[in-house]
């Protein structure tokens, strides 16, 4: 839509909004495969309490709990006990936000905001850094990764850094394990991490972290440059209630407490992730499935010789077309990702490359078939 208005910023018609779900592509007969959250909801005795303390607890005229002690003590004591730390990490180091993008806007506000820096990201990746960077006019220095194991190109991106023609790189995302492409940083990669200069924050979003069970938090404490990223929106089952967590040094979360809301996260959200997190062994239990679905899905796809498709650290898979390069056929991977919508599973197609979230055994099934009848046919 284009306007005439003097009073919106001239650079904002260069950026489309994020598309969000239509109204028919939320209901339900869809399979929702195409951004990567869990295929369960909550189970109704923690949907239970949640209503119990909404009836009870919450008291709707107040404004909600805009210090976080209480959440933030919790998720320290989860980030501890994942890591199998002691004491090193506390409430002092925990930003809550919400949803992670709300981090990632933080981030790019205590950082680049005026002139002051850019951010490097590596595609194809979490398309979010970059759209969050364009809004707030912070310059995106982007640098490809490998088309064959999406390594990083670590000279590329070392020179990228050195350029001078774009305000000095203040902020390097990364994601571990990558979307769309399902890949944990390399040894090589994690050196390049730790060689940057102190000037850089680097920002490690471990959103499929409870998948991979990889984690960068053991290295934080040495490395006071480093923020992880985390959400509840994947493993923990809710996005419905939008809240993320940065962990890192106390002088770097309180810079991102300047810039945040004061009440950002609802009181309602902040109860579902205290609640989450206590239930945690039952709702992170059925993690073991979905891996076992997505190695059953990996093997059967594997077999065509025409996908090329890649083992993933994460809840979901990547694949592209065998034939040619696929990067160059973006009309025969849209084609497919609509032909799979018009049978009824929603997939991303992104960064190249189709992207496909690991559903429930029932709507896996049906993915595999679906797919198969659409590659035979074309
Ligand atoms: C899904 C996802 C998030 C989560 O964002 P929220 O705002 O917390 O829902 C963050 N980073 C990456 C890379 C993701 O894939």
């Amino acid at each position: 839509m284009t306007n005439n208005y003097k009073f919106i910023r001239a650079d904002l018609a260069q950026i489309s909004a994020y598309t969000p779900h239509s109204i028919e592509e939320i209901a339900h007969s869809l399979d929702h495969l195409d951004t990567n959250e869990s295929p369960y909801d909550l189970p109704t005795t923690i949907k239970g309490k949640l209503a119990w303390v909404y009836q009870e607890e919450i008291e709707t005229n107040r404004y909600p709990d805009g210090s976080h002690i209480v959440l933030k003590s919790a998720i320290a004591e989860y980030v501890k006990q994942s890591a199998k730390l002691n004491g090193e990490i506390s409430h002092h180091n925990i930003s809550v936000g919400n949803g992670s993008d709300e981090l990632i806007r933080s981030i790019l506000i205590a950082t680049c905001l005026g002139g002051e820096g850019s951010i490097l990201v590596a595609n194809p990746t979490f398309s979010m850094y970059a759209i969050l960077a364009k809004t707030l006019g912070i310059p995106v220095i982007e640098i490809q990764r490998s088309d064959t194991d999406f390594s990083l190109d670590l000279v590329a991106a070392t020179e990228a850094i050195a350029q001078t023609n774009h305000p000095p790189v203040r902020v390097v995302f990364i994601v571990h394990p990558n979307s769309p492409t399902g890949n944990c940083l390399t040894t090589a990669e994690l050196d390049w991490l730790r060689n940057l200069s102190q000037d850089i924050l680097v920002v490690i979003d471990e959103a499929y972290f409870e998948f991979s069970q990889s984690s960068l938090v053991g290295e934080l404490v040495r490395r006071s440059n480093w923020l992880i990223l985390r959400t509840f929106s994947k493993a923990f089952r809710l996005a419905a209630h939008r809240v993320g967590y940065a962990i890192a040094d106390p002088a770097i979360v309180a810079a991102l407490e300047k810039v945040r809301l004061p009440y950002n996260l609802p009181s309602f959200s902040y109860i579902a992730a205290l609640l989450a997190l206590k239930h945690r062994d039952l709702l992170l239990d059925i993690i073991g499935d979905t891996l076992q679905e997505r190695e059953k899905l990996w093997q059967i796809l594997s077999q065509r010789s025409d996908l090329k498709i890649w083992q993933s650290q994460a809840n979901f898979l990547y694949l592209q077309l065998n034939n040619a390069s696929s990067a160059q056929n973006p009309e025969q991977l849209a084609k497919i990702t609509q032909d799979l919508k018009n049978q009824g599973t929603l997939i991303r197609h992104t960064g190249g490359g189709l992207r496909i979230t690991i559903g429930t055994p029932v709507e896996n099934a049906r993915t595999i078939e679906r797919m198969q009848k659409i590659l035979d046919r074309s």
